[in-house]
């Protein structure tokens, strides 16, 4: 294949990213706050799943729940209702994946000093407009533990990225590699092993590499491509944040070059075995 510009085989995920400052009335303390807080979400994950980027907005229904990101301990009110604390996701992600070590999470945050401190904090459930400073240390003090290895979502505008200090203090980011169709850490960045460890495990963790879990929607997409240019105009079409991802990063490509590029995906898909 002849030179392109930019890396068009190597997508970044960036994080979900929340306004709550254009929230009213969403959060998570009455069915009204709850109905309108899944709508805000969905809109800021644009109907993808905030873990495994499974669609779960399909036509007028969503298989979508509303995630506590740390999970609520039996008193931790104030975890259960702030909604800056409140992901969106599919209900594998949610029912099984995040309740694997749950307790053991809950247990490595609960008697710590971070605790406390948030317990102490005011919140103002389903008005708060960013996470305070106690929060993010409480987030900052989860990512330590052993079990606490998830990139928490979602962000919100002021707080961008999840970096912990302690470990190497860059921006955790997940990457899709398009050659073999996997998840990894971020090629761009040098991460320590302790971050590198941890990306690893936030992706092991929601089984995004596994046999029969992964996702091959951007085969799909490619076939469709070279049979047919306009594909790249539905981007909403295919069941995997991946592909609207693709689709906008390649968008200053001509219909030609972006065909090739497909070509070429679809036959590392046909060379790796993945279809
Ligand atoms: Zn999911
Ligand atoms: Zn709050």
């Amino acid at each position: 294949m002849g030179k392109l510009k930019k890396d068009y085989l190597h997508l970044k995920i960036d994080n979900y990213l929340v306004n709550y400052k254009s929230m009213d009335g969403a959060g998570y303390t009455t069915p009204k706050s709850k109905m309108l807080m899944r709508q805000k979400l969905l809109e800021a994950s644009r109907g993808y799943c905030m873990y495994c980027f499974i669609r779960i907005k399909v036509d007028t229904k969503t298989f979508s729940n509303l995630e506590h990101s740390i999970e609520k301990s039996k008193n931790g009110t104030k975890l259960a209702m702030c909604r800056m604390n409140i992901s969106i996701t599919c209900p594998v992600c949610n029912t099984k994946y995040k309740k694997k070590y749950e307790s053991l999470r809950i247990k490595s945050i609960v008697n710590t000093i971070e605790y406390k401190d948030y317990l102490a904090a005011n919140c103002n459930y389903d008005s708060c407009t960013s996470m305070c400073p106690a929060y993010m240390r409480l987030r900052d003090r989860y990512y330590r533990g052993e079990y606490g290895h998830i990139i928490l979502q979602p962000y919100d505008s002021v707080v961008k990225e999840c970096k912990v200090d302690s470990i190497g203090g860059n921006p955790l980011n997940i990457e899709y590699d398009l050659i073999d169709g996997l998840f990894y850490p971020d090629s761009s960045i040098q991460y320590t092993n302790e971050e590198r460890k941890f990306i690893v495990d936030h992706i092991n963790y929601f089984h995004l590499n596994d046999v029969g879990e992964r996702t091959n929607e951007i085969y799909r997409f490619c076939k469709d491509m070279i049979n047919d240019y306009s594909s790249r105009n539905m981007k909403d079409k295919y069941d995997n944040y991946i592909v609207p991802l693709f689709i906008e990063k390649t968008k200053e490509l001509t219909d030609d070059k972006l065909v090739m590029l497909c070509e070429f995906i679809y036959k590392c898909g046909l060379i790796t075995g993945r279809i």
